[in-house]
């Protein structure tokens, strides 16, 4: 397979009143990296509301690895070293590469977590990425299997543990935008569902929104985000950034 070049993309997005607030605190800016790129979403217009959206709140060094065009089986160079993860205090997936089927490749992503205790913050089609092998890898990281989705509609979302601290701010009777169901074949027994949506189709309720321990690392996990218009949303912003702190440990 013909890698494609790596391109990264530093960017350091900081209001200057939450670097006071950071500096008289003496923390440090949280490091985060953001894997995206593949088939199916906007991933430039996701990656800023999200880095915007965050940084609203949380002093982040945002490190950017968007690569792979539009295709569903894309691998990257970035995991040919073992210690990936390492310079991270989380990494945020949001790709969509459902056909690469390569077991060792998916193994050394799941393995970058494991080994270096780094968390994970997983988004919408990270859930379908990896979706065509059999082997449960990247499923254990990420707390669930799913393979389809349903149709777009506007789902209510019911929260299962409101007094989850990822949940904070998310209103009880929360709707979202244009969005898909994943359909979740699996919830791990490391993972506990946060909150469910009822499938149009069939009245079953998946979860949406969870959290995993994967092997005493923190991941915190939304099926949510395919459209713009869920990345526009204040409640759906909040959801990530709540996740994104919590798996952070911060
Ligand atoms: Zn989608």
């Amino acid at each position: 397979m013909k890698f494609l070049r790596v391109l990264f993309l530093t960017a350091t997005v900081l209001g200057s009143a939450l670097t006071a607030v950071a500096d008289h605190h003496g923390k440090k800016p949280i490091k985060a990296l953001i894997i995206t790129g593949g088939c199916c979403h906007n991933y430039h217009f996701q990656t800023s509301a999200m880095t915007e959206g965050i940084s609203k709140t949380t002093d982040v060094n945002w490190t950017i690895l968007h690569e792979g065009g539009t295709s569903k089986d894309h691998q990257s160079e970035f995991y040919e070293d073992p210690n990936w993860a390492k310079p991270y205090d989380i990494v945020v997936h949001n790709e969509c590469f459902a056909h690469n089927v390569d077991e060792s490749y998916i193994k050394k992503i799941a393995d970058g977590h494991k080994n270096a205790g780094v968390p994970g913050l997983v988004i919408h089609c990270a859930m379908h990425t990896y979706r065509d092998i059999e082997a449960n890898d990247w499923r254990k990281f990420l707390g669930v299997t799913s393979k389809r989705h349903d149709h777009q509609s506007n789902y209510a979302v019911k929260l299962e543990k409101p007094n989850h601290p990822a949940l904070k701010g998310t209103p009880k009777d929360w709707v979202t935008p244009k969005d898909e169901l994943y359909i979740i074949e699996k919830l791990w027994p490391s993972a506990t569902a946060l909150a469910t949506s009822v499938s149009e189709k069939d009245g079953k309720a998946h979860p949406v929104i969870w959290v995993n321990d994967f092997e005493g690392t923190r991941v915190f996990g939304t099926t949510y985000g395919h459209s713009d218009d869920t990345f526009r949303d204040p409640v759906f912003i909040n959801l990530l950034t709540q996740g994104f702190i919590w798996a952070a440990g911060k």
